[in-house]
């Protein structure tokens, strides 16, 4: 699927009572205690809700069962589940299933059994794939779980999706890079990177409060996972998420860590950031006034959060304006500079006088 297509999920969240294992980071009781078990009977009326949405498209709408181990749940509920979603499939109502699970709990025999039911993509929890950040944070599966279970679920033609964690117990941003290049060579068609928030009730809030653990804050973890993005797309991988999704569940648990309610749009403002300054230092290293034009859905994102791109490079001698322009759809994405920053011009002494661009500073 390319990166430009439309993707709306029908997400039903799977409460996963039979989890083998207790993570370190993870809060499972207040997330298992807060939502009911969906039935069958649930994913047909999410469907039907779905489809009745004049913005509902069947060629690009996925069922996606969350909740982190959906191979790990009882056998009879999960083909129960399988089987309402199924029948969408076949009648052609959504593009496919899409389920997320633990690195040990994929087997050939279970790819069998989703495969006959339509499942399209799977998305492992990798999260480290250093055995002793693993070990650390309790994961209780290894990297090599990741290896094997990323190959298999290949080999059976699912789409693979991983996901990775930064600023976990005993990890550092070495650490973080180790992991992004081993799961670039396995091949994901998509990535979703989320930075430790420490959440009530766990054992790294535990270990937090011990002065054991020193979680990473939004700021470091930012200026990294601007750097395993713009990695990710370099290797022409999705990051299709970057950071935990703003909730009052997270808001209200939450005690420590790299927690911020637009993460993402940190990061893509530190992408920018970068890719100015590097543009103007190496063409203009005298400083001076400039316009800058992006992609006009990105002036924000060039701006920096709080027009904080801006005031650095104005420290730094650069005084930029931001000008938005219309980029062609065939821009986006696929050349990640190119649609970031187009072009970067000196400002004349005319144009200073009667300023160019729709976004001053
Ligand atoms: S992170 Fe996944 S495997 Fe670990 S405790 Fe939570 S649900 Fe279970």
């Amino acid at each position: 699927m390319s990166g430009r297509q439309k993707h709306a999920n029908i997400a039903l969240f799977i409460p996963h009572n039979g989890c083998p294992h207790q993570c370190a980071f993870c809060n499972q009781r207040t997330i298992s205690g807060a939502v009911s078990q969906p039935t069958g009977e649930d994913v047909r009326a999410a469907v039907r809700t779905a489809m009745a949405s004049p913005r509902y498209e069947s060629g690009s709408s996925e069922i996606a069962f969350f909740g982190g181990s959906f191979t790990a749940i009882e056998r009879s509920y999960m083909r129960e589940l399988l089987e309402a979603a199924a029948v969408f499939v076949k009648d052609g109502s959504v593009a496919g299933i899409r389920i997320s699970t633990r690195p040990d709990a994929i087997d050939g025999e279970i790819l069998e059994i989703l495969r006959r039911y339509g499942v399209t993509s799977i998305e492992l929890g990798a999260q480290s794939m250093r055995d002793e950040v693993l070990q650390k944070n309790r994961r209780g599966h290894t990297a090599q779980d990741v290896v094997n279970a990323s190959r298999l679920i290949r080999q059976y033609g699912f789409s693979l999706g991983l996901q990775m964690m930064t600023g976990l117990y005993g990890d550092d941003d070495e650490g973080a890079r180790y992991t992004a290049r081993q799961l670039t060579a396995l091949h994901p068609d998509t990535v979703r990177i989320y930075p430790t928030v420490v959440l009530e009730g766990t054992e790294l809030a535990d270990k937090m409060r011990s002065g054991a653990y020193r979680p990473q804050g939004y700021e470091a973890a930012a200026e990294l996972c601007a750097e395993l993005l713009e990695f990710f797309e370099n290797q022409g991988i999705r990051v299709i998420k970057l950071g935990l999704h703003a909730s009052d569940g997270v808001e209200g648990s939450m005690v420590g860590g790299a927690y911020h309610p637009a993460f993402r749009e940190l990061c893509e403002g530190i992408l920018y950031y970068r890719l100015m300054r590097r543009m103007l230092s190496e063409n203009y290293p005298e400083g001076g006034s400039f316009v800058v034009t992006v992609d006009r859905r990105a002036l924000s994102k060039a701006s920096g959060q709080k027009k904080r791109n801006v005031l650095r490079l104005r420290e730094e001698g650069w005084k930029i304006q931001l000008k938005g322009v219309d980029l062609e759809h065939g821009e986006q994405r696929s050349k990640e500079d190119g649609r970031r920053i187009c072009q970067i011009e000196p400002l004349s002494q005319q144009d200073s006088a009667a300023p160019a661009g729709d976004y001053r500073h």
